[in-house]
């Protein structure tokens, strides 16, 4: 007799209850549904992504090693997203941008940046989209006051490449668009001219497979495969600093397509001249054509980039509005800081099973809110214990500070002072100014009464610690 797909995987969670926590359990296991069993493999869905991804790292081989006990023989259980069970708000419809493959590259023959995962000597991806990241076209790039320059020059350099400028020389803070605008160009040119040959590829891959062409003496090879470009597209060359060899390399390269009349893009985080440790006939090599920044977006042109990418990923519903004017308002740092507050919220959003609201945001991005110099209500401070004390004796907390001498108010004044006192360790004085500028011997009266009371009142102690004990946890 052979079981169905749900009688087998509700074997294998009875049996895997008593090897994982419930917590666990509950968390990861509880929503997901078994959806076939096709020979020794069950599929098992899940409602996002995240935890499809989870799961399949961290269940799935304590699941098959269990089907022995449970089935009485073996079954491997594999994760994946069913659309069915999909539930607001979905981790997966936000894409993360692939990680840029300028970054210092995680050792040689790592490919060309292809965004495929193209593996080998770099040459799989040439003249072909596999090595741009499908997100970064121009569709998909706002456009503002911040980088309408390098956005203008990006459109004359895809309609016409080679002739109107080259090379074309981006530059600016990580974060905010260069790699995004160059591969924007590539998309263009290989949509009007498939047959392109292009080669994205970051300043320090360039400098690894060059060092490997050495080392290999396969030197005429890497240089035949670089100056049979129709298109090159060098990410991060501010990376070329002080490497002689491969700056030398680098003005050949350039020279030689240059004067065939290849476009030529660089992306820098400074422009060419300020560059420490680079060649002065490198430098007015990269000046020859169009040099242009991108700047800090400024408030609207954040929530319009906000809001193209809600479209984009098909969250409009999920991210309301007043959602996104609060990330646009208190994420200024970078374009990318925009995208990773967003996922960061989703992610907060689908674990804890809740929509996404203000409150939601302020909570999941309290890190990224706290330096901002904005004053975080969440953060442990005087304010903070201020209010929290306030609140737990029903009082609010410009009454603390005020001249108020009730009993009502004298009692929760004393204990917001020894808490300042105790978790802050803030001078008297200072404590004094915060409650509207009570002097220092009223200070130390109160922390006395406090403290003479809470020895006299277990009840009274009781309160007071187990308030201390949460603000504790408010700090970082
Ligand atoms: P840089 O190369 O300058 O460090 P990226 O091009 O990698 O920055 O951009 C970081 C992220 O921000 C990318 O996901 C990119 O799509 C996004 N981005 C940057 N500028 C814009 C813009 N003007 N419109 C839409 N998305 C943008
Ligand atoms: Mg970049």
């Amino acid at each position: 007799m052979s079981l169905s797909a749900a009688e087998i995987w509700t074997r294998l969670l009875d049996r895997a209850r008593l090897e994982i926590p419930e917590q666990t359990f509950r968390t990861w296991l509880k929503e997901t549904k078994a959806l076939e069993v096709k020979g020794h493999t069950l599929t098992v869905g899940t409602p996002d992504r995240f935890s499809a991804d989870w799961n399949e790292s961290k269940h799935a081989a304590l699941l098959s090693g269990l089907a022995p006990v449970a089935l009485g023989h073996p079954m491997t259980v594999m994760f994946k997203v069913h659309e069915e069970q999909k539930q607001r708000p979905q981790m997966d419809l936000f894409v993360a941008p692939p990680p840029t493959p300028a970054a210092p590259a995680e050792g040689k023959g790592k490919g060309t940046g292809s965004t495929t995962g193209n593996s080998g000597t770099g040459t799989g991806g040439v003249g072909s989209s596999s090595q741009l990241s499908a997100r970064y076209t121009f569709d998909n790039f706002v456009i503002g006051k911040s980088n309408d320059l390098a956005a203008a020059t990006a459109q004359a350099v895809a309609a016409a490449p080679g002739k109107a400028y080259n090379p074309f020389f981006i530059y600016g803070d990580t974060g905010l668009g260069k790699t995004h605008l160059m591969q924007a160009v590539a998309h263009e040119i290989i949509r009007a001219t498939p047959r392109t040959r292009l080669m994205y590829i970051g300043t320090e891959q360039f400098t690894n497979e060059l060092v490997g062409s050495i080392q290999g003496r396969t030197q005429a090879e890497f240089r035949r495969r670089f100056r049979e470009l129709d298109l090159l597209l060098v990410d991060d060359v501010h990376f070329l600093r002080g490497k002689e060899s491969t700056q030398e390399e680098f003005f050949n390269t350039f020279n030689a397509l240059y004067e065939s009349g290849r476009q030529i893009i660089l992306t820098s985080d400074r422009p060419p001249k300020e560059i420490p440790g680079l060649e002065a006939r490198l430098v007015s090599r990269f000046e020859w054509g169009m040099v242009a920044d991108v700047e800090l977006p400024d408030f609207e042109h954040r929530i319009a980039i906000l809001q193209n990418k809600a479209r984009l990923d098909h969250l409009e519903r999920t991210i309301p509005l007043d959602v996104i004017r609060f990330i646009a308002e208190h994420v200024r740092s970078s374009v990318r800081e925009l995208e990773g507050s967003v996922i960061r919220l989703l992610a907060f959003a689908s674990l804890r099973r809740k929509e996404v609201s203000v409150d939601l945001a302020r909570e999941a991005l309290r890190d990224k809110l706290r330096g901002d110099g904005e004053p975080d209500s969440e953060a442990l401070s005087v304010s903070t214990i201020q209010q929290a004390v306030a609140k737990a004796w029903g009082v609010s907390s410009e009454a603390l500070r005020s001249k108020g001498r009730t009993k009502a108010l004298t009692v929760p004044r004393q204990v917001a002072m020894h808490l300042i006192r105790e978790l802050l360790g803030v001078q008297l004085v200072e404590i004094g100014n915060a409650f509207g500028g009570r002097d220092h011997s009223t200070v130390i009266h109160s922390l006395e009464k406090t403290e003479t009371a809470m020895q006299a009142d277990p009840e009274f102690a009781a309160r007071v610690g187990k308030l201390r004990v949460a603000l504790e946890g408010l700090r970082s």
